[in-house]
């Protein structure tokens, strides 16, 4: 099926994206900020709240793309310390910063950090009560395999919640955040990272990825239901949610 988009061939995509994490990934967290004018901060604690995980201990999450751990660590806050967070990226350099930040935090012991591909999870079938993935799916080559194994891992009854970078559906917001993302961005990357490079090509990716309702038919497709999004800041980014039931 065609969603209105063109997928690279993994062979050509991953390592490229690879490269770009491994890059920036110790400035990431910076980078973020400076990118995003601190936006992801609220797009993300918007997310957790939609997720509202439980505050008792038992319940685990699988935080797939999770880099750094900003995702799993605002989860792990709102249980109030109580469930388990499993961070899994491609890269071993994020998951590098992520693993220092944790012991910092003092949630090593709420935390795991797997290296591996979204597209092949190594984790045994009904695994988790909740994935997410935050600016991430969209970096990953086949993404409707990426969500069989989201959907394959998780536990029926479980939520698949996914953040992500989408369509703008503001008159003019979108004239202001195209040539914030095509001009700015590539800049303060090369500025910061002394390489704009990989920076545009996050912006191109961000282009590319399915508007909100093709990437819900997507999830639907995968398996899960009462598939519904929210979109935050006039959609520059939206949250999608799904059940397996
Ligand atoms: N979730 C974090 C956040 O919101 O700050 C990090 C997002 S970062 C933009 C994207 C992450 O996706 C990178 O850490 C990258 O290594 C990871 N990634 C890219 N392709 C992947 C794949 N096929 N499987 C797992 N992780 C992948």
């Amino acid at each position: 099926t065609s969603y209105g988009f063109r997928q690279v061939g993994s062979g050509e995509k991953q390592p490229l994206v690879n490269e770009v994490f491994h890059k920036v990934a110790k400035r990431y967290d910076l980078m973020n900020d400076l990118m995003s004018a601190g936006m992801h901060r609220l797009w993300k604690d918007a997310m957790v709240a939609w997720l509202n995980p439980p505050k008792r201990p038992g319940w685990k999450v699988l935080d797939v793309a999770g880099g750094t751990g900003d995702i799993a660590f605002r989860i792990i806050d709102a249980s109030q310390g109580q469930v388990h967070a499993t961070v899994l990226d491609i890269n071993g350099s994020m998951l590098a910063v992520g693993r220092e930040r944790a012991e910092k935090r003092g949630l090593a012991a709420n935390t795991d950090f797997v290296e591996a591909n979204a597209e092949e999870l190594p984790f045994a079938d009904n695994s988790f009560d909740a994935y997410t993935i935050a600016f991430g799916i969209r970096n990953v080559p086949r993404i409707e395999v990426a969500l069989g194994e989201a959907f394959r891992v998780l536990k029926p009854g479980g939520r698949f919640l996914c953040l992500e970078f989408s369509e703008v559906e503001m008159p003019l917001l979108d004239k202001v955040y195209e040539s914030w993302s095509f001009n700015a961005i590539p800049k303060i990357g090369k500025a910061v990272t002394g390489d704009g490079e990989p920076y545009a090509y996050l912006v191109e990716s961000i282009a590319k990825f399915p508007n909100q309702q093709n990437f819900a038919a997507m999830i639907g497709a995968a398996g899960f239901e009462r598939v519904s999004f929210r979109n935050y800041t006039g959609g520059i980014a939206a949250a999608h949610s799904g059940w397996k039931l």
